[in-house]
């Protein structure tokens, strides 16, 4: 399952009108979501059901917003990003796999249908990515931003709460 495939191929990728400027923009932001999906691994992993949900995606998005990346991470998340955007067919994903996810998205839209809105759940694990997801949660609504990368980010933010029925 790759999370950042799929959240590319729905929202991005349709969008013929992409310039080269935008581009930069958007090879950034596939950085960051990258990035943000690794945190939500270590979260979920630290997590007592191990299992990556959309609270995990939700809080890697959060932390990735809040701490700005470090060179080193921002370049291997890069090279991740033109894999992506060279659509990669070395990648370990088939559109087969792909279809699966997708279909597994629409029960769990089903299921989601009559739940209702909830607040963010967190591990209670204390190593320093964790405490500090946890920090930037409880900041995120006091957190202004305003550059059309980051604006990009909280909107990705927004829509995975949407669709899971989170509340930040
Ligand atoms: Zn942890």
């Amino acid at each position: 399952m790759n999370l950042i495939n799929v959240f590319f191929k729905n929202n991005l990728i349709m969008d013929q009108r992409i310039e080269n400027v935008q581009m930069n923009i958007l090879k950034c932001f596939i950085a960051q979501m990258d990035s943000a999906m690794k945190i939500a691994g270590i979260v979920a992993d630290h997590g007592e059901t191990k299992i990556l949900d959309g609270d995990n995606v939700v809080a890697g998005l959060v932390y990735r917003l809040m701490n700005p990346m470090s060179d080193e991470e921002m370049y291997s998340s890069l090279n991740k990003a033109n894999e992506i955007m060279n659509n990669d067919t070395e990648s370990d994903y088939d559109s087969e796999e792909e279809e699966e996810f997708l279909e597994e998205g629409n029960k769990y839209d089903d299921e989601l249908k009559d739940k209702s809105w909830r607040k963010i759940k967190t591990n209670n694990c204390n190593c320093d990515v964790c405490k500090r997801v946890r920090e930037c949660l409880q900041g995120y609504h006091s957190y202004e931003t305003y550059e059309p990368l980051t604006t990009k980010f909280k909107d990705a933010i927004k829509s995975t709460c949407e669709t899971h029925k989170i509340i930040i």
